[in-house]
């Protein structure tokens, strides 16, 4: 099982408007039916295109090597835990991370909230971040403070950076991590994306829980649209969230 080797593809062009600029761009997708596994690394890139335009003219605090924000509790798609199960498929060393990190967490009285992470309310969650922060269990794709698998990282990890001090989010609060702005948040569409639509309810998992995910959840029916479909469905979701977010005036 692979999600990276596209059988067929053909090129979408179209334009992203982000941070009052238009950019125009062209993407491959799967050529015909396709799941949103199958669609990932282009809408990583868009996730990741938003982000640069977000952060353009600031001063980046983040740097490889810098493993800080990779022991917080990271909140994934369902699909981004079937896309990090199948490129882990090969890694069991990566894969034994996942079950000492989860073993790890589930001794620390965490495993029961982690699995119903989507069902806790915001300030639950919140709590539950700090505690999980505060364990200092390393993602297992962590490897000498950096991202072992940066190109497909998820969604949220793309969208996390600051521009406050590095030293600060080695004791992360609210109060002295100043992330970037972003005029929309490419994962929240993610979780929402279920539907190949964004019309779906929220999903999303810890990631540390993918494997466990994954291997409950293997066989459950994925929605199937033309891969064209699927990325301008998301392209369309981005742009009706990004002009409601302009106009009240607010950032994500
Ligand atoms: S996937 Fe990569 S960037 Fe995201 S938390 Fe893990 S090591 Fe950090």
């Amino acid at each position: 099982m692979s999600y990276h080797t596209l059988v067929a593809s053909v090129t979408v062009q179209f334009t992203l408007k982000i941070a009052g600029r238009e950019m125009e761009a062209s993407a491959r997708v799967p050529a015909g039916p396709a799941r949103v596994v199958d669609a990932l690394p282009v809408l990583h890139g868009i996730a990741g295109a938003v982000v640069e335009a977000a952060e353009e003219g600031k001063r980046i605090s983040c740097r490889a090597g810098c493993g800080a924000c990779c022991r917080q509790l990271v909140p994934i798609a369902e699909a981004e835990a079937r896309y990090l199960a199948a490129l882990i498929q090969s890694l069991p060393e990566v894969r034994e991370r996942f079950k000492a990190a989860v073993a790890a967490l589930d001794a620390a009285g965490l495993g029961d909230r982690l699995r119903r992470l989507e069902q806790l309310a915001p300030a639950e969650r919140q709590a539950l971040g700090l505690e999980y922060f505060h364990l200092g269990v390393a993602c297992p794709f962590l490897e000498d403070e950096s991202c072992s698998i940066h190109p497909s990282r998820p969604m949220s990890c793309r969208e996390y950076s600051v521009t406050s001090p590095v030293g600060n989010c080695r004791n992360p609060h609210p109060e002295t991590i100043a992330m970037v702005p972003l005029p929309v948040k490419p994962s929240v569409l993610l979780f929402h994306f279920g539907d190949g639509k964004g019309e779906d309810r929220l999903r999303f998992l810890p990631l540390i829980l993918a494997l466990e995910w994954v291997a409950e959840h293997e066989d459950d029916p994925q929605t199937e649209l033309e891969g064209s479909d699927l990325l301008l469905n998301f392209l369309r979701k981005l742009t009706v969230k990004r002009a409601q977010t302009e106009s009240s005036g607010r950032t994500e």
